[in-house]
């Protein structure tokens, strides 16, 4: 039996916030804005801004969430919702921002003494998800992605309350993304589509937006390689990545998902990056173990082989971060535990998993 449930209304289209200002008047009188610091920059914060005012509606801004959200700034964003009296969240940002309101909107509402273990209730805040990165498709997934430092690690709190209400889709919000954020972050969006079609919760609806979230991004590969980009190449980027994120909500991730937060926390690599690092060698273990299904997730993402897919990312990673065996070894034994190798058709062992971050580290 196969399932399919993503609750987010997408409106997409140039100038969409904009337009769509009594969608933001029908979630009450007052709205906290969650966002980080480009979005006064890029034009998103202005749009949103726009739409609220014009229907007289009141909204506090904050806008101190860090790449990589810790527990710190989304309990002081919660106290904040709670003191202003906000009725909706707008998340405006790339996925840091956008999975620090889900926890924001939670916290607006329940107390919760520790994020990693509660259970939340169904009574968040509603919440509108605006983009300005093209990669994780949180903007209609059910997760939260925080910084667990208890655990040196990321770990995803989800709850079918997280999906946002509304997600607006408007590449224009990516015209200044420093390019090693694009790549990385288109990166991401990949790792999401090939990484759900190996779950065990994969299905022919997932499959099919994972395919087309494919080609998209391999149409795109030449302006990713290049780092120029037209509006038409933003607008792609943006809905093969919300494809993705289509998938995920359904599937989850899989152990590329698990080692790449150990990359993430302990040498700092950007998200999207360390997926990037791993998911050739993570391939090539896939295609020893199962490959049928192997070589048709590569076939949907345009690669005849893990090599292939290699060549196309590695100038889009530069050099590779430099990290000794102990490390790696303590890296693996932490993604072993990681429910995501469940989630996983093609079974991990702890040595596998060594075997892939040694491979994808340099040398
Ligand atoms: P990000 O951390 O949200 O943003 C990366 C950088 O890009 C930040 O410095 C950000 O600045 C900047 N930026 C964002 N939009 C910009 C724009 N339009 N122009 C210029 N600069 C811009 O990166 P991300 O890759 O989008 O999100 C990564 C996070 O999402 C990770 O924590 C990851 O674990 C999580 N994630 C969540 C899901 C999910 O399903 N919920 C899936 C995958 C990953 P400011 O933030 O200061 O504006
Ligand atoms: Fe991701």
């Amino acid at each position: 039996m196969q399932q399919y449930y993503m609750p987010v209304k997408i409106v997409r289209g140039r100038d969409c916030v904009a337009k769509s200002a009594p969608v933001f008047a029908s979630f009450g009188k007052k709205a906290l804005i969650v966002t980080g610091k480009s979005s006064a920059k890029n034009g998103a914060l202005a749009d949103v801004s726009a739409a609220l005012f014009a229907n007289g509606q009141q909204a506090a801004v904050y806008d101190k969430i860090p790449p990589n959200p810790t527990v710190a700034c989304v309990r002081e964003g919660g106290a904040l919702a709670r003191a202003f009296g906000a009725e909706f969240i707008v998340a405006v940002g790339g996925g840091s921002p956008m999975d620090a309101a889900k926890a924001i909107a939670m916290l607006a509402r329940q107390d919760a003494d520790d994020l990693f273990s509660y259970r939340p209730t169904d009574d968040v805040l509603p919440m509108l998800h605006i983009p300005t990165t093209a990669g994780t498709g949180s903007e209609v997934t059910p997760y939260a992605i925080l910084t667990n430092d208890e655990k040196q690690t990321k770990t995803s709190i989800s709850h079918p309350a997280f999906f946002p209400k509304v997600a607006f889709l408007d590449g224009k919000y990516m015209r200044g993304l420093p390019q090693s954020t694009a790549a990385y972050t288109a990166i991401d969006a990949m790792s999401h589509a090939m990484e759900g079609m190996l779950s065990v919760r994969a299905g022919a609806v997932t499959d099919a937006l994972a395919a087309e979230s494919l080609r998209l991004l391999h149409a795109e590969l030449p302006a990713l390689t290049a780092g120029a980009y037209t509006d038409a190449d933003r607008d792609a980027l943006l809905l093969a990545a919300t494809l993705a994120g289509m998938v995920i909500a359904n599937t989850g991730t899989s152990p590329v998902h698990s080692m790449g937060y150990s990359l993430t926390y302990f040498h700092g690599a950007p998200h999207g990056r360390a997926n990037g690092l791993l998911l050739p060698a993570f391939f090539e273990v896939c295609a020893q173990k199962a490959p049928e299904r192997t070589a048709e997730i590569l076939r949907a993402a345009g690669f005849s082989s893990s090599a292939a897919l290699a060549d196309a990312l590695a100038p889009l990673l530069g050099e590779r971060e430099k990290i000794g065996d102990e490390a790696l070894r303590a890296y693996a034994g932490k993604a072993s535990v990681n429910k995501n190798i469940k989630n996983c058709s093609v079974f991990f062992g702890e040595e596998d998993l060594f075997r892939v971050l040694k491979n994808s580290v340099g040398v």
